[in-house]
């Protein structure tokens, strides 16, 4: 036995913290952790679930517009953003107590306070000085905010979540995915709603298809998408708020939310004592299985800016657990892992994008299918669903997936299992598809797009 109070201590239980500090206690392992703020870390409080259920607020509009057409006359009488946000907080009140437990069943001693490096063997919490065999440090990431004058009447991610009213004048700033998913959520709930991206496109890092579809169908659900210039100044009058663009132009707004990009969260906690490798983007640097240049300290998730995703820390928390506690060298896999993002019509993907896929095969061939979802037949919503397959025209391996329409994200979590197998095209195509679906375009295209 170590003569350390403990074989591990976990800064912060989040996503990837939470996993590594309960599956490394089910060894019989010695392990404690501590959490600053929030058990169950940004996913649950500020981040994933809060922002799915307010997605599920936000459809009820359409889906009142679109009974019509199927016989039903449905009448909206208002909106509470009120009780949507308590019943949320609600939810998320219990999730907390959920991780609570999970962490309590298994053993781990949890220390609900900041913790501060010492030394790479010694954790100060509270009053308490405690040493560790091994150190995990699963920190996060925090919103980035510009710094430009006024910025401080603005909104980050973790405050929206909290706003007092609903801001029926909606502005939010950043071209990414959860900029696009708060101009869909206030869409819906009836704001108007102005997203401002500097670049010229949205949705950098996706495929260039899915970028465009998006931009388009946004637009068409009356969101003031305007990219290719920026907020310079904020104003606030009398709790109104005005935004000054570099194009000349204004824009009266009761909430302005920056969505520009998150930084690895390695300031404040003593960090620097340990002198770690730190990457250009700021993140700690760790190799294949999330060690860091000291042989006993590791770093996993958000902290270690691989891909800022819940079950890529998760994943990493199970690569580290296994690798070090069942003795069973384990690295990270961060291949094919397929995404979503929350947009109305959602995205999902899996592998490489067009571009990617062109630097890395050459070749191609792709399939594309644009068509209106079959529930807009009676409808007329004008709304497109875009399906497109890459393949490596060589070994007909199916090297990337993706998807702008209802339900992405669940079926291209379906599809991405046959993906990291290394489907190749000719097995979608053998593949029988369940009609009548959307899912069912993604085994029946046969013409390759020109
Ligand atoms: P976190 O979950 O951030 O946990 C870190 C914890 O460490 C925090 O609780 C923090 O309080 C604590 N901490 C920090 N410093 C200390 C200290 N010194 N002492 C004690 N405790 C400390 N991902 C998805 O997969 N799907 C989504 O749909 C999705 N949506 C998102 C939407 C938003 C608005 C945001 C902001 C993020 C979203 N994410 C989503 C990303 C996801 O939330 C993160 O990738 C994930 O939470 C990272 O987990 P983590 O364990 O690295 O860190």
């Amino acid at each position: 036995m170590s003569t350390y109070d403990y074989d591990l201590f976990v800064i912060g239980v989040g996503s990837g913290g939470t996993r590594a500090a309960r599956m490394a206690a089910s060894t019989g392992a010695r392990v404690a952790a501590a959490e600053s703020s929030w058990l169950g870390g940004t996913c649950v409080n500020v981040g994933c679930v809060p922002k799915k259920l307010l997605v599920y607020g936000s459809h009820f509009s359409e889906d009142v517009e679109d009974a019509k057409a199927y016989g039903w006359d449905l009448k909206i009488e208002g909106f509470d953003w009120s009780r949507l946000i308590e019943n949320k907080n609600t939810e998320i009140a219990r999730l907390n107590g959920v991780y609570r437990r999970l962490l309590d069943n298994a053993g781990v001693e949890l220390f609900e306070t900041h913790a501060e490096i010492i030394d790479r063997h010694t954790v100060q919490v509270g009053d308490r000085t405690i040493t560790t065999d091994k150190l995990l440090i699963a920190t996060g990431g925090w919103p980035t905010m510009p710094d430009l004058p006024g910025i401080e009447h603005a909104v980050s991610s973790n405050e929206v979540f909290y706003l007092e009213s609903f801001p029926k004048r909606f502005v939010v700033v950043g071209g990414g995915y959860i900029a696009l998913e708060f101009a869909g959520i206030m869409k819906g709930m009836g704001a108007e709603v102005t997203q401002i991206y500097r670049g010229e496109q949205i949705l950098r890092g996706f495929d260039g298809d899915v970028r465009e579809t998006v931009a388009s169908e946004v637009r068409k659900k009356g969101i003031d998408l305007r990219t290719g210039v920026n907020i310079w100044e904020i104003e606030k009058h009398d709790g109104t708020l005005l935004a000054k663009l570099t194009d000349g132009t204004e824009i009266v707004a009761d909430c302005i939310m920056y969505a520009t990009g998150r930084h690895p969260r390695i300031d404040g906690f003593g960090l620097e004592k340990l002198g770690l490798e730190i990457t250009k983007q700021g993140a700690i640097k760790v190799d294949d299985y999330s060690r860091t240049s000291l042989d006993n300290v590791w770093a996993i998730g958000d902290v270690t800016h691989r891909m800022a995703l819940t079950p890529v820390a998760i994943h990493e928390a199970m690569a580290f657990y296994r690798t070090e506690f069942l003795g069973d060298p384990t690295p990270v896999d961060h291949a094919d892992i397929p995404s979503a993002v929350f947009s109305q019509p959602p995205v999902g993907s899996v592998g490489l994008t067009e571009e990617q896929a062109r630097e890395a095969h050459g070749e191609l061939d792709i399939y594309r299918s644009t068509f209106t979802p079959m529930k807009h037949t009676l409808t007329g919503r004008d709304e497109k669903t875009l399906m497109k397959i890459i393949v490596d025209q060589k070994s007909q391996k199916v090297v990337g997936v993706h998807m702008v329409g209802p339900d992405a994200g669940e079926i291209i979590q379906g599809i991405a299992i046959a993906v990291k197998m290394g489907a190749t095209k000719q097995d979608f195509d053998r593949t029988i598809g369940i009609h009548p679906t959307a899912a069912e375009e993604f085994v029946t295209m046969r013409e390759t797009a020109a």
